[in-house]
């Protein structure tokens, strides 16, 4: 495979550095003359003046609350129901949907404040000059008295005519050539457009080529009628590089470089052959690295030599936003070429905040206060301004004292551009127009159907409702103009002023009760390599130090840890807890060393096996800190005087931890730490495909001060299982695994004579997930790839049965489909494989022979291919009944199920009969049927709108009931209890002749 390599190399800085340095370099470059502010605030303060003098922001509106007698505020709670609408894709189901909505409840969401936000977020998106709808009102209750007032049918229409005039708003034309006739009366030397093809990034092949195809053609069309004015006069296009592979991500460097660098040279080489400006647009910063790598090696291709209109957008709310200027300046002048670069804030900014949090990352790759994007961004366009004309800067911003900084900071040279989306900045732009003809200014117009609008306009409806932006606040006549006024640099004061206050650092996220476990983000090329050399030098692990236990050793287990039981439950809980704190420390440490075992031992790929490291690391200290509340200090119980009462928990004894391979170190220490965590001795049995995991993981808590006489491992397969839970000496047995294995267990428990002894059992499910009309065909086709097939479907908490509404079932099943053939299989060792073998050959078997019938039951959707070895691809079949699957088939094959939109009953009820409740998902946007199903179904972790995997310890507990498990939920807060026995101590304290305490009290 030939990789198109960048022509200098590439691009790289901190990913999420400090706060503090940035912004004092940065507030030590703001500093400006005092005649330069007096100049920004007199242009600012007239183009704020403008925007709030305008009182037509959007022709159409009035038309339509006219013809439907509507008042402004009943068009408002219109726009934001026709909001939701758009994401519905067939009249039944959006009939229903405006029903249900209208009929029941609050129709957004269920949070008072969530609603009133995103009232205020159509308001403002509409430019409306105030907030029309007062607080405590609801959309609901406006449209509840309209539809007495109106009847359903005209509401019905009136929603309908909402959506499209939200979709005229923001979107400049549904096809490439209706959006160049409404753009061409306006196009000028200074009025510019660039085209942007809605859309979300592409899942499939299919997607991507549908996608390249929608590009080349609307070049075409753009190219056709550019007229023939010299760059940067011309018309342009903005691409997504998410947009042209299904597989836009850091790990599948390799692959993107050598399959997506072609398709971006001949869309430029078509852009070229018209001479437009070209842009690629900047998505989440954690592709920042691999589009950079991307452009540069496109741009390095001969055929676009000679030609300036290239360019890329550049995010000013990354910490890294300066760092990229100097890497495409040097990119360009290593070329010997213009290049065009958009400097934006950031369209993705909470998006970034809770992946870092999510990822357990040192800091954020993003500012976390909106005054120190600002005066990054207006750095950036000092450092931009100083490249010309080698770089032609668009200053892409409707923000009215941004604008006025850089006109002051371009001290009257040409050789830039402004920018700004279509359906913004109209009445800002207008004024600048007027005062400074000789400005340019850009409009990004979106381009699609209003089926493809729903992403983008959910992000303008953000960045126009945002309390902090600055569209929303120059609407509010509230806020003077001199709050609009006031610099950045000042809002900040400051160095170490540059974190916001109430949004903590990823490692922070639990604090004070314990850190969060540190994660790395792939994104970041040098990290990614570190953990992977890291990882490569770890020796391969010694498996003669493995002896598989005689009964007899299992016994000794057990008697050694009785005899240290003693000492260790009479430890203080805070010792204990500062041990398991030690061991998450320890665990870190290490993680290359038990990374590479994991993958090693248990088939794991990179990403799992880290957020398995990380998952263990949250267990020890989410433990260490319930146990230090649990068992810290006694209970006082109320009661009379006289009488001191207090509830002490204390150990059990010796409990017995049997763990399965597929989370050989997660449950594994989980079940250990939480036995020890409430002071008993702790006889672990892990699975006998992983034991060195196991050993490790012992001695790892052996060296952070567990005695050895409290902690023992013994190594076997079920009968050394089975001999230890008969033992008579078991105080408690904790167990993960399958549902057959749990039962053994309880009638081995059962039949003993002696103390009845608890269970916690933790074992499988068939666990479904229920799509309807209303989900987003993307997000559905990420969550169930990943929750179906990530881990080679070997997790518990996996999808084994999907339920599709009849009326997207095909598009459903082919994107997933589509996505599914994107997965790498293979080596786990290799960061680019997205699933690794499955854990032995029995497996396999049994996984093939499930396949193999399958094929003849069932219809097949999708057979991947695997390579030789202990590997199994995905597999999708589409069953005509549920009840096909009578067991958990434990890998990656997905089972899917069609059902009519008034048939939901009876997926619940099919869900019910399995007798299972682990996982389950949900993707819909009709609350009502979230509640229901919510309400219906006992399942123990349920997913709405997102993947159904990955539980987080302290998050969301994880277990199930029925057939699932026991409970209490490991990673929760009732969970060590269970591991317990429960004292009270009551003391006379009036004994000794009397009660003193009483006597002494005042009245
Ligand atoms: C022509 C054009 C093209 C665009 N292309 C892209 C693109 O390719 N990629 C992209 O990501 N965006 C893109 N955008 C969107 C752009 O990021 C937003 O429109 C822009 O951020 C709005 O900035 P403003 O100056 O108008 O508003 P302002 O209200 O002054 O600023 C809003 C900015 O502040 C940021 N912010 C808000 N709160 C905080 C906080 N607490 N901490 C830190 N930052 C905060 C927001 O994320 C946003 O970036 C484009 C915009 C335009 C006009």
């Amino acid at each position: 495979m030939l990789i198109p390599q960048p022509p200098i190399p590439p691009f790289s800085a901190p990913y999420a550095p400090d706060d503090r340095a940035l912004a004092a370099r940065l507030l030590q470059a703001a500093r400006l003359e005092p005649a330069q502010e007096a100049r920004i605030d007199r242009v600012a303060t007239m183009l704020i003046e403008a925007i709030r003098a305008n009182d037509d922001p959007l022709g159409g509106v009035e038309d339509m609350l006219r013809e439907f007698a509507l008042s402004t505020k009943e068009g408002l709670a219109l726009m934001v129901l026709a909001e939701a609408l758009l994401r519905v894709p067939d009249a039944r189901t959006a009939d229903q949907f405006i029903e249900d909505k209208l009929a029941q409840g609050d129709f957004v969401h269920h949070e008072t404040r969530s609603s009133a936000f995103l009232v205020n977020a159509s308001a403002w998106a509409l430019g409306m000059s105030a907030r029309v709808i007062q607080p405590g009102e609801t959309p609901q209750g406006t449209i509840g008295r309209l539809t007495k007032r109106l009847g359903a049918p005209t509401v019905r229409a009136a929603t309908r005519q909402a959506m499209r005039l939200m979709g005229n708003h923001f979107v400049l034309g549904e096809t490439i050539e209706a959006a160049l006739s409404r753009a061409q009366p306006h196009s000028s030397r200074h009025q510019r457009y660039s085209f942007d093809m809605l859309g979300e990034g592409a899942r499939t092949a299919d997607d991507a080529a549908r996608y390249f195809n929608s590009y080349a053609s609307a070049i075409e069309a753009i190219g056709r009628t550019a007229g023939d004015r010299p760059l940067p006069d011309r018309p342009g296009i903005s691409v997504k590089l998410s947009a042209l592979h299904p597989r836009f991500e850091a790990v599948s460097r390799a692959r993107v470089m050598s399959e997506l660098v072609p398709r971006l040279i001949d869309l430029a080489r078509q852009a070229k052959s018209h001479d437009l400006n070209f842009t690629v647009d900047a998505e989440e910063a954690d592709r920042l690295e691999l589009s950079l790598d991307v452009i540069a090696a496109a741009l390095g291709d001969s055929s676009l030599a000679g030609w300036d209109g290239f360019g890329l957008a550049i995010q000013a709310y990354q910490k890294r936003a300066s760092g990229v200027i100097e890497y495409v300046d040097r990119l360009a002048r290593s070329l010997d070429r213009k290049m065009m670069v958009r400097l934006v804030k950031g369209a993705y900014w909470d998006t970034e905040i809770k992946r870092a949090q999510e990822r357990g990352l040192d800091g954020y790759p993003v500012f976390t206060r909106k005054a120190m994007t600002d005066l990054n961004y207006v750095a950036c366009a000092q450092q931009l301004l100083g490249l010309r004309p080698r770089i032609f800067p668009q200053f892409a911003t409707h923000n009215a004292l941004t604008v006025a900084t850089i006109l002051e900071l371009a001290d009257g040279e040409s050789g830039f551009e402004f920018q700004r989306l279509h359906g913004m900045g109209d009445a800002l732009y207008a004024q600048l127009g007027e005062d400074r003809p000789d400005i340019a200014f850009r409009t990004y117009a979106p381009v699609g159907s209003h089926r493809d609008l729903l992403a983008y306009l959910v992000r303008r409806l953000l960045e126009n409702g945002a309390n902090s932006s600055f569209v929303a606040l120059a609407a509010d006549e509230t806020v003077p103009v001199a709050a609009l006024l006031r610099r950045p640099a000042d809002v900040i004061g400051t160095a170490g002023n540059a974190r916001h206050p109430n949004i903590p650092l990823p490692r922070d996220l639990f604090s004070p009760q314990r850190e969060n476990s540190r994660g790395i983000e792939f994104g970041e090329r040098a990290a990614l390599g570190q953990l992977v050399s890291a990882v490569a030098a770890e020796a391969a692990p010694a498996t003669a130090s493995i002896v598989e236990a005689t009964s007899a050793d299992a016994n000794a287990a057990i008697a050694a840890a009785r005899a240290g039981f003693k000492a260790w439950s009479r430890t203080p809980a805070d010792t204990r807890a500062k041990i398991l704190a030690r061991t998450a420390d320890l665990l870190e440490q290490r993680s290359p060393h038990f990374i590479a075992l994991l993958q090693r031992e248990g088939g794991k790929t990179l990403d799992d096996a880290l957020s398995e490291v990380r998952e263990a690391a949250d267990f020890c200290r989410y433990y260490a800190a319930q146990g230090k509340k649990l068992f810290g200090e006694s209970e006082a119980m109320p009661g009379p005087t006289g009488e001191s009462n207090v509830l002490v928990l204390r150990g059990r004894g010796v409990f017995i931890a049997i763990s399965p391979w597929n989370f050989p170190l997660a449950i594994f220490l989980g079940q250990v730490t939480a036995a020890l965590m409430a002071g008993n001795a702790v006889v672990a049995k892990p699975a006998e495909q992983t034991p060195l995991i196991a050993a490790e993981a012992v001695s790892l808590l052996h060296q952070a001060g567990v005695p050895a006489s409290a902690l023992h491992l013994v190594q076997g397969d079920g009968r050394i299982g089975a001999d230890l839970v008969a033992h008579r000496d078991a105080a408690g047995v904790v167990f993960t695994g399958s549902t057959e294995v749990a039962r053994a267990i309880n009638r081995q428990l059962a039949a003993k004579d002696g103390p009845i002894v608890p269970l916690i059992a933790e074992t499988g499910g068939i666990n479904a997930m229920i799509v309807d009309a209303t989900a987003l065909p993307e997000q559905v086709a990420d969550d169930v790839v990943t929750s179906a097939f990530r881990s080679a479907g070997q997790r518990c908490s996996a999808l084994r049965l999907l339920f599709v509404q009849d009326d997207v079932a095909d598009r459903m099943i082919e994107m997933i489909a589509g996505a599914a053939r994107e997965l790498k299989i293979g080596d786990p060792s290799d960061p680019a494989t997205h699933i690794g073998p499955v854990i032995d050959m029995d497996a396999k078997a049994r996984l093939d022979a499930h396949i193999a019938r399958m094929k003849q039951e069932a219809r097949v959707h999708f057979a991947g291919a695997a390579p030789a070895g202990n590997f199994v691809a995905p597999h999708i079949f589409e069953l005509s009944d549920a009840g096909q699957l009578t067991e958990e088939v434990f890998g990656p094959v997905l089972h899917v199920v069609r059902y009519r939109a008034n048939r939901l009953d009876q997926v619940l009820r099919s869900i019910e009969r399995s007798g299972y409740g682990l996982t389950l998902g949900i993707h819909s946007r009709i609350d009502d049927t979230v509640d229901d199903v919510i309400d219906r179904l006992q399942a123990g972790n349920i997913y709405v709108n997102r993947n159904m995997i990955g539980a987080v310890v302290g998050v969301q507990p994880f277990g199930g009931h029925g057939l699932s498990g026991t409970g209490p939920k490991a990673g929760g807060p009732h969970y060590l209890a269970r591991f317990t026995t429960e004292q009270t101590v009551t003391v006379n304290t009036a004994a000794a002749g009397g009660n003193a305490a009483l006597m002494a009290g005042e009245e």
